[in-house]
């Protein structure tokens, strides 16, 4: 297994590293940071126009193959792209649903019509996308989806509810996992449908967070109408397609996830020596427990890329994705408590400088990490996981929750 990187893959990171350093000045020098997890209301028309900005030099789609308008970088390279960027502070990304979950979806089961219609735009971050999956009934069950879409005429009719949807109220586009089979049972009679947002049967209406913005929704669909070969993959087929995006989930951002997790440790080490707090043996210990941590989680993503680049993908039987995520939801969820702990008192406090009320940084990662272990797969859905399709242990019975 072979750890480092090559020759051209320095010389890449190199060009990624100064480009960034070059175009993160002038009128994006203030975006540095912005828009992270919980803080996803900030500055959002000035990371719309820096995610244009890094379309215009093809830094979007870096991943898709360079026929659909992507660079067509190796793994490694995606893998270097994205750490560079988490390294270089750059603001979160406005389109990450479109580029990396429908995109590539789109790539392998898109007729070549929507792959024309729906890539470039995405590329060049002109259609921003959400993903229409979870309803009140139906999350860890996604197979009990109960919105519905019938066929009349040259057009799809959407009826139903999504919730917890990301990005809604600002995205122009929705994929969503509708019945199009009445009377269909679990997997079967769901289609993948392409619905826009801004028409008179659709209702987005935010849902306040714990951290007091809104960044996810619920989507009414009353008549919606989206036009008959806005379907990905055949009708009634839509499951496979829906469980191929979520293949596309996370992949190689988790490296840069990573970088991302080094800062905030790297600035709650620098906190406590600011207040004091590194004095304190116990919190020392979790500091350093902190950094074994995330070396230990940087090395196992290292050792998955090597084995996957190197053609062995014998990890992924091992539950490879479900330990990964189990384990950096819960890192990400301690530093959380670990940095009010650091704060002390002063971590009940809002932002003193402000007249409104509004949360730190910290109490934003403290608050908004609660969800790491819900979405994505929660951590009893992980488990479930492991327990079942890895370790053979029985199923659970029908009905136990
Ligand atoms: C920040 C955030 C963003 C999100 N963005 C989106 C989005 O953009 N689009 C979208 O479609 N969805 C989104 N979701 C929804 C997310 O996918 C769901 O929250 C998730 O699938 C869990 O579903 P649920 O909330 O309905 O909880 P439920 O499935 O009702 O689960 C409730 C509790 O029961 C546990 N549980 C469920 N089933 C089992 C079982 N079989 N065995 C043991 N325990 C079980 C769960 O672990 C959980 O603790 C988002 C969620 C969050 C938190």
């Amino acid at each position: 297994m072979d750890l480092t990187y090559s020759e051209a893959d320095r010389a890449f990171r190199a060009e990624v590293r100064d480009w960034l350093e070059e175009h993160l000045g002038g009128e994006f020098a203030g975006l540095r940071g912005l828009g992270g997890a919980g803080r996803d209301h900030e500055a959002l028309d000035e990371r719309r126009a820096w995610n244009r900005h890094l379309a215009a030099h093809g830094w979007t789609c870096v991943g898709w193959p360079e026929e659909h308008g992507g660079r067509g970088l190796s793994l490694d390279q995606q893998v270097i792209f994205h750490e560079e960027y988490a390294r270089a502070d750059a603001p979160a990304r406005v389109n990450h649903l479109g580029e990396e979950l429908l995109g590539p979806t789109l790539i392998a089961f898109g007729t070549p019509e929507q792959q024309a219609r729906f890539l470039p735009p995405i590329r060049a971050v002109e259609e921003l996308w959400c993903q229409g999956y979870s309803e009140p009934g139906a999350g860890s069950d996604l197979a009990n989806v109960q919105t519905r879409a019938r066929r009349d005429g040259d057009a799809w009719v959407v009826d139903g509810q999504k919730v917890w949807t990301s990005n809604a109220h600002f995205s122009d586009w929705i994929f969503v996992l509708a019945r199009t089979e009445p009377g269909s049972q679990r997997h079967h009679g769901l289609s993948f449908l392409l619905v826009p947002l801004d028409q008179e049967g659709v209702d987005v209406r935010p849902i306040e967070q714990l951290t007091g913005g809104s960044e996810f929704n619920e989507v009414f669909f009353d008549g919606a109408r989206t036009d008959a070969d806005l379907v990905v993959g055949e009708p009634g087929a839509g499951w496979g397609v829906a469980m191929g995006l979520l293949g596309f989930e996370r992949g190689v951002s988790v490296l840069g996830q990573m970088v991302g997790f080094r800062r905030e440790l790297d600035a709650l080490v620098a906190l406590a020596r600011e207040n004091g707090a590194i004095e304190d043996p116990v919190l020392r210990d979790r500091l350093a427990g902190a950094k074994v941590g995330l070396e230990v989680m940087r090395l196992n993503a290292l050792r998955g890329l090597s084995a996957v680049t190197g053609g062995d993908d014998s990890s992924a039987g091992g539950g490879a994705a479900s330990i990964a995520k189990l384990v950096w939801a819960r890192w990400h969820q301690r530093l959380g408590e670990l940095a009010m702990d650091v704060l002390g008192p002063a971590g009940l406090l809002a932002r003193p400088d402000g007249t409104a009320y509004d949360l730190t940084e910290w109490q934003r990662l403290y608050l908004f990490s609660r969800a790491d272990t819900i979405y994505g797969g929660s951590d009893e859905v992980q488990r479930n996981i492991l327990a079942e399709r890895v370790l053979g242990l029985p199923r659970e019975p029908k009905g136990a929750r």
